[in-house]
């Protein structure tokens, strides 16, 4: 008996009793070693024409045997020599076994299929003893190497026709906690092929059993069954296709299958490339959110093929996280099948089909903004969110890139609309782009701060998502025009005549407002007279940063420790006749006045779905006013 070189037999244990429960990536495995060894004689035949082997010489065949409970994969490729099967069989050759390894180690959650190149090796997580019978092309002598586990292995020689390697997997016995069994049915192996190895360039052939009519039954049909060789994978895969090839019904049904959604996609990205990268990207986009989607636990990512060969079922890095509701995957021939998790970040060719991507899906969405509208619409309503979060997040560092992707609500247009569009319709004298915050469109129409744009033809956006705002903040301004919050003190709206009689107003008016201010104790920063107000009394506006929209959301975040607020300005209507009210009681009952700068206060915060401190006292200050009257 040959032993293990220390490391692989530690692997070996390792795979032996692994809880990985991806075990059955040990086909892909064994799947992809033969289609490798094919390649290599492919390629050496190629190379000095010597062999005088084509591409149709070569297959993989599988076999199952349920009474032995053996599974046996065959390929007609290269074979291994004595050497090679001590060499290659006996030492863990590539890192991606020694990286597995690591990680199991270290008790990592390693359920990601294909993080890890786990190599021959996993077949030992479904086997007890595994036999390898191999003749290296061009050789006369066949090899038998076989093992049972970690205490070694035996090589001798043995007979063989023709070069190629056949590998017999003994499938351990079912226990209490695991069942192996579905590794020798037809059927699910047959899955686990079209699963993990559709796209192997050569045939995988497979006797499967079938059902045909009885010769001379067609009268009163009779039925029998029999075995037939058949070719399971469809080698050539949807995205290697031309796109003429294809219809829009065999996009959709690839998506529905292999991404699970019963809905087709709102749009099919499929585009190839050729140059300093080589990939195939089949990208869509769901027309639904997946119910988890705004949530920790969605986890974005492409799936991501090495010549075919899926590596990594969800690869995180091929795409912003604020494109993650993108479905889909890569497939590149730049890519080594064992490279693993880690070394991916760092790949330059990952880096360049990830911009790559970016770029196309950018303008995808924005030529579905401009030629179809009512689709972008649907596809905003559903992810519009995501492109905000991206606007706002790392500091605005893809404001740009995002910018014209977004959509807000009009005010004038009553419906969604794009900043261009926004920027584009603005009156000659307007200095900003306006926008109303609130819970619903309906709410925010009801804002007092919103009449006066709206007597002046004025367009407002209006944001009713928590992040809206924060993501106009971060953006500052767009080409060129500032965005501005009607509820802020300073809207430029006025002209000079009304500028002057405000003051005038003001000034007139200086004790009463100083007084108010007072009353209110600290609640607003300043008492004022508006003349944005035209049917309202009162609003509350905010001057400074922070404003009373941003105040509710950043207190409702979950970890918000410290309270933040808003400087609040309370504002007067100057032409309403409360005014006249509030200056008579001034002169004759400023305890009364105290009760009323009370009462405006609270309506005002009630306007703003601002729930009140003390509601109590507010119903019973109108109780009050009501008997008395
Ligand atoms: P990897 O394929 O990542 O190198 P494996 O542990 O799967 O690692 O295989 C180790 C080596 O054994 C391969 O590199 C190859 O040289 C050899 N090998 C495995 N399977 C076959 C096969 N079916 N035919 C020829 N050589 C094989």
């Amino acid at each position: 008996m040959r032993q293990f070189q220390a490391e692989s037999k530690r692997l070996l244990e390792l795979m032996i009793h692994s809880i990985y429960t991806h075990r059955e990536i040990f086909l892909r495995e064994l799947i992809s070693n033969a289609s490798d060894a094919m390649d290599k004689l492919y390629y050496h035949s190629l190379q000095d024409g010597g062999t005088g082997l084509s591409r149709d010489d070569f297959k993989i065949t599988i076999e199952l045997d349920k009474d032995a409970r053996t599974l046996t994969i065959e390929d007609n490729g290269c074979g291994m020599t004595e050497d090679d099967l001590e060499n290659h069989l006996g030492v863990i050759a590539h890192s991606g076994s020694l990286h597995f390894k690591e990680k199991i180690e270290q008790g990592e959650d390693v359920d990601v299929i294909g993080q890890f190149g786990v190599g021959f090796y996993s077949s030992f997580m479904v086997a007890d003893k595994v036999t390898v019978i191999t003749k290296a092309y061009g050789s006369g002598q066949a090899y038998r190497w076989e093992s049972s586990g970690s205490e070694g292995y035996t090589i001798d020689p043995c007979e063989k026709e023709g070069h190629g390697t056949r590998i017999t997997l003994h499938i351990k016995p079912n226990t209490e906690e695991d069942n192996y069994d579905e590794f020798l049915n037809d059927y699910q192996v047959q899955d686990l092929v079209k699963k993990y190895s559709d796209y192997i360039r050569y045939p995988i052939l497979m006797d499967l059993e079938k059902t045909r009519m009885k010769e001379g039954t067609h009268e009163k049909p009779e039925f029998e069954t029999y075995r037939e060789k058949t070719v399971i994978n469809s080698m050539v895969p949807i995205w290697k296709k031309q796109k003429n090839e294809l219809t829009a019904e065999d996009y959709n049904r690839f998506y529905q299958e292999k991404f699970h959604d019963f809905q087709d996609p709102l749009r099919v990205i499929h585009s190839s490339t050729e140059g300093s990268s080589t990939y195939y990207a089949l990208l869509f986009i769901p027309a639904k959110a997946p119910a988890d989607y705004y949530s920790r636990d969605y986890e974005p990512g492409l799936q991501l093929y090495a010549s075919g060969v899926l590596i990594m079922e969800k690869c995180h890095d091929l795409l912003p996280d604020y494109f993650s509701f993108v479905r889909g995957l890569v497939d590149s021939q730049d890519l080594s099948l064992n490279i693993s998790r880690e070394m991916l970040q760092h790949d330059r060719q990952l880096q360049l089909i990830r911009t790559r991507l970016e770029k196309k899906v950018k303008s995808e969405l924005l030529s579905m903004l401009e030629h179809d509208r009512e689709k972008y619409d649907q596809f905003f309503q559903v992810f519009g969110l995501q492109l905000k979060f991206g606007v706002y997040s790392n500091f605005g560092m893809h404001k740009e890139a995002l910018q014209d992707l977004l959509l807000f609500y009009s005010s004038t247009e009553k419906k969604l609309v794009s900043l261009k569009e926004y920027v584009g319709r603005m009156k000659e004298e307007q200095k900003y782009i306006y926008y109303a915050c609130g819970d619903s469109v309906s709410r925010i129409e009801m804002l007092p701060q919103t009449e006066l744009l709206r007597d002046k033809g004025m367009e407002m956006l209006y944001l009713t998502d928590d992040v809206d705002e924060f993501a106009l903040r971060v953006m500052l301004s767009y080409e060129g025009k500032e965005f501005r919050n009607v509820a802020s003190d300073n809207l430029e709206l006025e002209t000079e005549e009304e500028k002057q009689s405000a003051k005038e107003k003001a000034e007139q008016n200086k004790e009463l407002l100083e007084f108010l201010t007072q009353s209110l104790d600290g609640k607003v920063k300043e008492v004022s007279l508006s003349q944005r107000l035209k049917s309202h009394p009162v609003c509350l506006s905010s001057d400074g940063e922070i404003s009373l929209e941003m105040e509710k959301v950043l207190n409702a975040m979950p970890h918000a420790t410290e309270k933040v607020k808003a400087q609040r300005v309370l504002e007067i209507n100057m032409n309403h006749p409360i005014l006249q009210k509030l200056q008579s009681l001034y002169e004759t009952d400023r305890d009364a006045l105290k009760t009323y700068a009370d009462l405006l206060y609270s309506q005002a915060l009630l306007i703003e779905g601002i729930s009140l401190e003390d509601p109590v006292s507010f119903s019973n200050q109108i109780c009050e006013l009501m008997t008395k009257a």
